[in-house]
């Protein structure tokens, strides 16, 4: 299965890794890991990303080595390589400004991913979509070709399965992912402290604005679908930042009943950014797929452009149509 990918690592010297726009800790931690990996095998390697880290990831790279968000100066040094791995995403689109330079440019591309796929963009691709996570993916890299764990890289990879998990409990936990998380314990990972850096960091703004979102909470198909507006007015009211509605989404699919989950958030820019969460068969891969997103079965994300009224309109009948 690695065979490919060690190909390009053998026959490379400097490379470049890069990941989704609004990166997460999946995208961030496989990243990282696989850089890790590289420099120890003698390479020259550099993480860049379209958008910056989140706060809550920043621990995990303290001299601030990834470039993210990469500046346009930068760009060329990151085409410039001799191969470029794309990870814990298989598009173009998705990886905001890096995008255009990275496809036409000359490096060789190569893809490590666990999102289903209509197309490869490259024929060097290793896409599971039944790994929990890019990270477990990266782990079992490492472990197949023998590289050493560094302490860093297994508190990323950890961290990428963590969060990728919903705390180990979506339906993608398995056995594989706990066996995995088990010998990055044996690495030096502290679990309690990952999960207080990850999860117990907020603002109080960012609690605010969930309350004021959480209570204007609405229903439709027989209160099996629910979801959740933010405008960009409540964001900036409650002194909150935009990426601090991520994780919202997962309120409504606590409720009783609720099969599947939606958070609208609007932007200054015309754009909403959707969230969608589902319950067992319920797809709203689907659901994002019919308006040019996609993800998984049960969590999946899109940008539509217009209102959030117009989005909500558009979204929530095709949401209960899938239901
Ligand atoms: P989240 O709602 O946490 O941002 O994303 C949930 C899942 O949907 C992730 O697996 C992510 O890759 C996918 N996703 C989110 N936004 C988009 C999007 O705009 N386009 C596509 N194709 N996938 C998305
Ligand atoms: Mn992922």
């Amino acid at each position: 299965m690695w065979d490919d990918v060690k190909h390009v690592i053998d026959t490379s010297q400097s490379f470049a890794i890069t990941s989704h726009v609004n990166p997460d800790g999946d995208s961030i931690g496989s990243a990282l890991a696989l850089c890790e990996f590289l420099k120890a095998q003698g390479k020259e390697a550099v993480v860049a990303m379209s958008d910056a880290i989140p706060m809550v990831y920043q621990w995990l790279d303290p001299d601030r080595e990834m470039m993210a968000p990469v500046d346009e100066a930068n760009l060329n040094q990151i085409t410039a390589v001799d191969a470029v791995f794309i990870v814990d995403v298989n598009s173009w689109e998705r990886l905001g400004r890096l995008g255009e330079p990275i496809q036409h440019g000359q490096a060789v591309k190569a893809v490590i991913d666990h999102h289903p796929y209509r197309e490869l963009i490259t024929p060097h691709s290793v896409i599971q979509t039944e790994a929990s996570s890019t990270s477990e993916l990266i782990y079992n890299l490492i472990d197949t070709l023998g590289g050493s764990m560094t302490k860093r890289a297994a508190d990323a990879l950890y961290t990428g399965i963590l969060t990728d998990t919903g705390s180990f409990r979506f339906a993608s936990t398995s056995p594989h992912a706990h066996d995995i998380t088990a010998r990055l314990l044996d690495h030096g990972v502290n679990p309690a402290q990952v999960y207080d850096l990850v999860y117990n960091q907020n603002s109080e703004a960012r609690t605010r604005l969930m309350g004021q979102v959480i209570s204007n909470i609405q229903f439709a198909g027989n209160r099996q679908v629910a979801w959740l507006t933010v405008a960009p007015s409540m964001i900036e009211n409650t002194g909150a930042l935009p990426e601090d509605t991520s994780g919202f989404v997962d309120t409504t699919m606590t409720i009783a009943g609720v099969e599947i989950g939606i958070i609208f958030v609007g932007t200054n820019e015309g754009t909403v950014r959707i969230s969608l969460r589902s319950r067992g068969s319920k797809d709203v891969n689907q659901v994002a797929g019919s308006f040019g997103g996609g993800g998984h079965r049960n969590a999946s994300g899109v940008v539509f452009k217009g209102s959030i009224e117009e989005a909500v309109e558009a979204v929530i009948k095709v949401a209960v149509s899938a239901l």
